[in-house]
This record gives C-alpha cells, sequence and structure tokens, in this order.
C-alpha cells in the first residue's frame, strides 16, 4: 500500500493548483453571482492537458490513471465547485463513455478535441419523471433506415445547453426492459434538439445545467455507442467511473471549507483570543481533517482497484458516499467557524456549503448508494481490505 503520489501527481496538482489561484479564486465569487458559465476557464483547461490526464496518449491524453483525474476535479472543485463538476461530467461522463464503449471511429473523431476541450460533453440520463430509477426512462429512439429517430426530454443536464457532444440513453425496445436501452452520440446543431427553460438551482451557480429536449431528433444509426441494448450496462460502468470523480468534487469542496476557515480562526479574535485557541473550535477542524482524511482512502482504494481492473462498485459508491457526506458537514461547520460572517457572501464558505449538497444527489444519492453497497455485502459479504 503506497499513499505517496507520484512525481506526474504532484506536479498534476501543484500547477493546478497555480491555474487556479490565477484564473479562478478572484473570479468565482463574482461567477457564482452573475450565473456566468466561463467557458474559457474550460478551454483553458483543455489547451493545458488537465482534460485528458486519465486517457489514452494515442488521443492525446496522459494515460496517468484515475486518481489523476481525481486530482484535477479535487484541485478545481477546492476553489470553485462549479468548475469541478462542470469538468466532472465532461471528463467521466460524456468523454469517458465514448472513449470506454464507442467505436474506434467515433473515439477518433470525438475524444482528442473534448479532451482539448473543443468539443465540450454532456451526458444526457435523467428525465423530468425518472432519476435513481433511470431504467424508467421515457426517451426512445426508432429505427429508420440508416438512421435513429430520438424523441424525449432530459432534465437537470450538466452542460446542457452549452455542449457540443450529447451522450443520449433512450429507449430502443421497450419489451426488453433494461436491455432495451442504448446509447447514442447527438451533435450539438442536429435538428430538433433544444433546450428548456433556465433552471434556477441552490449552488453551483457558475455550471451549467439544463432540460434537453428531443423532437424526432434524426442521427445516423452509426452514431450508436456499442451495441443495441447495451446502454444501460454502459451507464452504470459510466456512473461507477463518475463516483471516484464526485467523491473528488467532494473532497476539493471540503478542503476549500477547512482551509478557508483554518485562515479565518487564526485571525478572528474574540474574548481577548483567536477563536482557533478555543477547544471547540479546535475540534471542529480535528473532525473535519479526520473525515477528509478517511474520504481521501476511500478515494485512493477506489481508484486503484478501478486501475488494475477489478471490482470497484462497492468502493466507489462508498467513497462518494463518505466524501460527499463529508463536504455538507465540514462546509456547514466552515460557516458555524465565521459565525456572521459564514452566512453572508463575503467569504466563500456559504457557497461551498450551497455547492456541496449536490454531491449527495447527482451521480446516485446517498440513499441510492447505501443500497449499493448493502446489496453488495448482503451478496459477498465483507472483508476489509
Ligand atoms: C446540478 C445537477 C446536475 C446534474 N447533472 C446531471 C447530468 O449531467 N446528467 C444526468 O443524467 N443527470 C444529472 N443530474 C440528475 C441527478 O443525477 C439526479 O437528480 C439524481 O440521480 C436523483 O434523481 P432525482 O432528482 O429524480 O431524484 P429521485 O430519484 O426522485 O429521488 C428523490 C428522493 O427519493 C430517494 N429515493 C429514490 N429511490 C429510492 C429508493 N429506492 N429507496 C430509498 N430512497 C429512494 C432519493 O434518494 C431522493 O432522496 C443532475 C442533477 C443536478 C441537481
Amino acid at each position: 500500500m503506497n499513499f505517496d503520489l507520484t512525481d506526474e501527481q504532484q506536479s498534476i496538482r501543484t500547477t493546478l493548483a497555480a491555474f487556479a489561484e490565477r484564473e479562478i479564486k478572484p473570479f468565482a465569487r463574482q461567477w457564482d453571482k452573475s450565473e456566468t458559465f466561463p467557458r474559457e476557464v474550460i478551454e483553458k483547461l483543455g489547451a493545458l492537458g488537465f482534460l485528458g490526464v486519465a486517457f489514452p496518449e494515442r488521443w492525446g491524453g496522459g494515460a496517468a490513471g484515475t486518481l489523476s483525474q481525481v486530482l484535477v476535479v479535487e484541485g478545481l472543485s477546492r476553489y470553485d465547485a462549479s468548475i469541478g463538476l462542470t469538468c466532472a461530467a465532461h471528463m467521466s461522463l460524456s468523454t469517458g463513455h465514448i472513449a470506454a464503449f464507442a467505436a474506434k471511429e467515433h473515439c477518433d473523431r470525438y475524444v482528442p478535441d473534448m479532451i482539448a476541450a473543443k468539443k465540450l460533453g454532456a451526458w444526457c440520463l435523467t428525465e423530468p419523471s425518472s432519476g435513481s430509477d433511470a431504467a424508467a426512462m421515457k426517451t426512445h429512439a426508432v429505427r429508420a433506415g440508416d438512421n435513429f429517430q430520438i424523441s424525449g426530454t432530459k432534465m437537470f443536464i450538466t452542460n446542457g445547453s452549452v455542449a457540443d457532444v450529447y451522450v443520449v440513453m433512450a429507449v430502443t425496445d421497450p419489451a426488453k426492459g433494461r436491455d432495451g436501452v442504448s446509447a447514442f452520440i447527438v451533435d450539438r446543431g442536429t435538428a430538433g434538439l433544444s433546450n428548456g427553460k433556465k433552471i434556477e438551482k441552490l449552488g453551483l451557480h457558475a455550471s451549467d445545467t439544463a432540460e434537453v429536449i428531443f423532437e424526432n431528433v434524426t442521427i445516423p444509426a452509426r452514431n450508436l455507442i456499442g451495441e443495441l441494448g447495451a446502454g444501460y450496462r454502459q451507464t452504470l460502468k459510466v456512473l461507477e467511473g463518475g463516483r471516484i470523480g464526485i467523491a473528488g468534487f467532494a473532497a476539493g469542496i471540503a478542503r476549500g471549507a477547512f482551509e478557508e476557515a483554518r485562515a479565518y480562526a487564526l485571525e478572528r479574535r474574540q474574548f481577548n483570543s483567536r477563536i482557533a485557541d478555543f477547544q471547540a473550535i479546535q475540534w471542529m477542524f480535528a473532525d473535519m481533517a479526520t473525515r477528509l482524511e478517511a474520504s481521501w482512502v476511500l478515494i485512493c482504494r477506489a481508484a486503484a482497484l478501478k486501475d488494475s481492473g477489478k471490482p470497484y462498485a462497492r468502493e466507489a459508491a462508498m467513497a462518494k458516499l463518505f466524501a460527499s457526506e463529508t463536504a455538507m458537514w465540514a462546509t456547514t461547520k466552515a460557516v458555524q467557524i465565521h459565525g456572521g460572517y459564514g452566512y453572508v457572501t463575503d467569504f466563500p464558505v456559504e457557497r461551498y456549503m450551497r455547492d456541496a449538497k449536490l454531491s449527495e444527489i447527482g451521480e446516485g444519492t446517498s440513499e441510492v448508494l447505501r443500497m449499493i453497497i448493502a446489496k453488495s455485502l448482503l451478496r459477498d459479504g465483507y472483508l476489509p481490505v
């Protein structure tokens, strides 16, 4: 067991932090306030190679493994969780789905441009009436000669109104249930693809979240990803990997909350002492860091299992469950440590608290993750490590 980052991972962490300090930190509050999606920052991250760290070199990636990609999401989320989520959805979900399951022709056509952020991806699973029960989707795709025609509405799609490439799950054979779902690539600009009304959110204001509507969207049959009827199985695999990324997203927010609260507690004085000298405050830091450290151990283990080709669904679910609940808890404590200043927008911790909530909901709610973990434990038993 080796918990040291490689030289390459250290370098990703430090160069990304320098970028974020310069290009993200000074603007994050304003983007949140004005609900601005900073596309140019995503393009710079792509140009610098950060969005391809885990993808194969033949497509311009860095082949540096899952943990490296988590470090990118974590390092961005520490400063601006909206940018962290944008990149997590782009890398793990849309680009990851194409790279893992699409034909070589499609991988060559899309993945290099997506890694370089010349094309931004969105991954369309959730619908207005199907979330946790994703297989109950209504969007359907019907074969018409050499084409498929897709109709339906997808809900809460990250990058939904700004993407260039959409990975869309749709029912192709209603009689087959989960084995009747297929995945497709749809390019922005295809007739019949549009966005619904703007979705106003609790947090993550600089991340684009949109309804994506498909009205008889006609695409070539070759845009099917993998085999007909394999879309739901692909979805489960994509979500397993995505959950490690969302654990990193949560860990980044929690680290941000810790660092901001620590700086504040060392400065703020009450009763002639720094508030950092009060034991009640010190214990909050001890608990925040202990939970954060435990999150990282779970993340590292899930990432190592994934890269070694072993099953990792349970460990990814555990990492995401624990890291997300840690982020919600730690950001609440960070607001508490700031007192009244934590409740106002002059300090970033209220934004961190609003942003953290999504980590308990997206890519499997905490309840769904507990179901996945329990099912695996009752089926296979439990042996630590
Ligand atoms: C900001 C944001 C970004 C998102 N990005 C994307 C994206 O890019 N692509 C995409 O496809 N989706 C995306 N989503 C959707 C997200 O994945 C879903 O919101 C999530 O899966 C939950 O689905 P739901 O909202 O329909 O809630 P529901 O499934 O309706 O759940 C409601 C409540 O019931 C609980 N529940 C449901 N089933 C059970 C059960 N069997 N047992 C116990 N409790 C249960 C849930 O845990 C939850 O507490 C995004 C959502 C948000 C808010």
